[in-house]
């Protein structure tokens, strides 16, 4: 039986709250609002409860997360004239970003001396549960993932009011049992993720580049990845903006230091750099261009970061192109791979794609339209598609993809958003971390690991789930 969140009456709520409260801001559990000044935090939007999750799903999600590493692995290395081949393509059609960062790759190899053939990957999978309770993935993101820190302190939370009593109303004894409520060890994981990087650069003392956006309100999960780093490995990290990275830094002999210490750079951690909105002027984008050509190894590398475009995820929905890409890939795994996937088309002049127009069309609430954008706040939801591609030219449609939409179970939840209570029902969403460290260009894998996982609720009736764009929480699994 999967069990309800518990009955709490009004005052045991607020004793919830408060214990809740307290916990986040002592442990770090926390974001910095809208409009923080720096030294005054609040707990990150996160769910009294942990939600359920079927067990079977989660298991899967978690199983399937090497291989997802390396088929993305496969695409940037083995499979790379095809990747290239796409990308050329999509920078046709969105010149200002895609194309940007293309050319970024295309300009980098001119000097092949200067290019470090070695990405490092901490990525992440992301999935809905649908009505029979498989998990389905919604996209694979290769470039700055977040809450992998903060996610760990979900699952530290929930189970401290767990084991604190705060969940039951009779007997301050425990809802659920300690097995039910896991705890993601991402925190640790992608820390170790990078730190692999670091050692392979070379056994010397190095730093790692943390590249940050200005005024970032998700400091602390990325803090307790650094923390993490330093206490475990040893490591130390620096943080800076693209924009003060060629002030800050300087490359010598095809090697990055920071001006400051002198300190060589092994890793550039990239937590920006994702979104159009990172690149708000030309010095920016030749930042990015500069990092790009030094032996430092890049996390992730711009072919990697570009190899997750919702293009390159579309065409992997297909067993044949994933064959190709990982021939030696068993069939039980494969059928694994493929279990995850929902239909997802292209919006072109194939024959897919012409049942596709007619589809998007026709029945657009089954569906959600994406652009090759990353962050949230992009997508075109159900009746509002055929509007929105009435305004396009027909030749620009084959830059989005178009997908069908998931629909998962509505689970009752509270949700704790700067001192305000939402009770509603939620949907969740699983991300499964994985870190990969290879060669681009032999294809070599040094590392490939699951990292630990993460869970996003938004309230029902919202289409995005952005946590920090406000529209979701952090969240973790009461397994069932
Ligand atoms: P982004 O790169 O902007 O994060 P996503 O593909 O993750 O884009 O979509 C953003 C959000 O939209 C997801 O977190 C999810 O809430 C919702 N979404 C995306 N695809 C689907 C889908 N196929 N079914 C249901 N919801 C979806
Ligand atoms: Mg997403």
């Amino acid at each position: 039986m999967v069990k309800e969140v518990p009955l709490l009456s009004p005052s045991q709520q607020n004793e919830l709250k408060q214990a809740l409260t307290q916990w986040a801001l002592t442990n770090g559990l926390t974001m910095f609002p809208p409009n923080f000044d720096e030294n005054v935090t609040a707990a990150a939007p996160v769910t009294f409860y942990p939600t359920p999750f079927p067990h079977t799903a989660f298991k899967t999600a978690i199983d399937v997360q090497k291989v997802f590493n390396e088929l993305y692995i496969g695409v940037v290395s083995r499979h790379k004239t095809w990747l290239l081949e796409i990308l050329e393509t999509l920078a046709q059609f969105d010149q200002d970003f895609t194309g940007k960062l293309f050319e970024i790759y295309l300009k980098s190899l001119v000097d092949d001396k200067s290019v470090q053939p070695v990405s490092l990957g901490l990525f992440r999978s992301d999935y809905m549960v649908n009505q029979d309770d498989e998990v389905k993935q919604v996209e694979f993101n290769t470039v700055s993932v977040s809450f992998g820190g903060l996610s760990t302190k979900v699952g530290q939370v929930h189970r401290y009011l767990n084991q604190g009593g705060f969940y039951d109303n009779k007997y301050s004894s425990t809802y659920y049992d300690d097995d039910e409520l896991p705890v993601s060890n991402s925190a640790s994981e992608l820390a170790r993720g990078l730190a692999q990087g670091v050692k392979h650069y070379s056994s010397g003392n190095t730093v790692v580049l943390v590249i940050v956006q200005p005024g970032e309100r998700n400091v602390f999960d990325q803090k307790h990845i650094e923390f993490n780093l330093l206490a475990e490995y040893g490591i130390r990290s620096v943080r800076m903006t693209l924009e003060e990275v060629q002030t800050k830094t300087t490359i010598n002999q095809h090697k990055l230091y920071i001006k400051s210490t002198m300190d060589e750079v092994s890793v550039v951690y990239y937590r920006s750099g994702y979104a159009p909105s990172d690149y708000y002027n030309d010095q920016i984008w030749d930042a990015r261009l500069y990092l790009e050509k030094n032996m430092a190894i890049k996390c992730p590398s711009v072919l990697t970061q570009l190899s997750g475009a919702k293009k390159v995820q579309q065409l992997l929905t297909q067993p044949e192109i994933i064959k190709s890409v990982l021939p030696d890939l068993v069939d039980a795994d494969l059928e694994k791979l493929v279990s995850t996937f929902v239909k997802i088309y292209p919006l072109d002049e194939s024959e897919e794609g012409t049942y596709a127009k007619k589809e998007a069309l026709e029945s657009p609430g089954k569906y959600v339209l994406k652009p090759q954008r990353e962050g949230g706040g992009n997508n075109i939801y159900k009746e509002d598609i055929p509007d929105f591609l009435s305004k396009l030219n027909e030749s620009e449609w084959g830059a989005y993809i178009l997908m069908e939409l998931i629909k998962p179970a509505n689970h009752e939840n509270v949700i704790l958003r700067q001192g305000e209570i939402i009770s509603d029902n939620i949907i969740s969403e699983l991300g499964t971390f994985g870190t990969a460290l290879f060669n681009e260009d032999s294809g070599e894998i040094y590392e490939n690991e699951y990292a630990g996982w993460l869970l996003r609720s938004k309230v029902s009736s919202s289409d995005e789930g952005g946590v920090a764009a406000g529209f979701g929480c952090v969240d973790s699994v009461y397994l069932f």
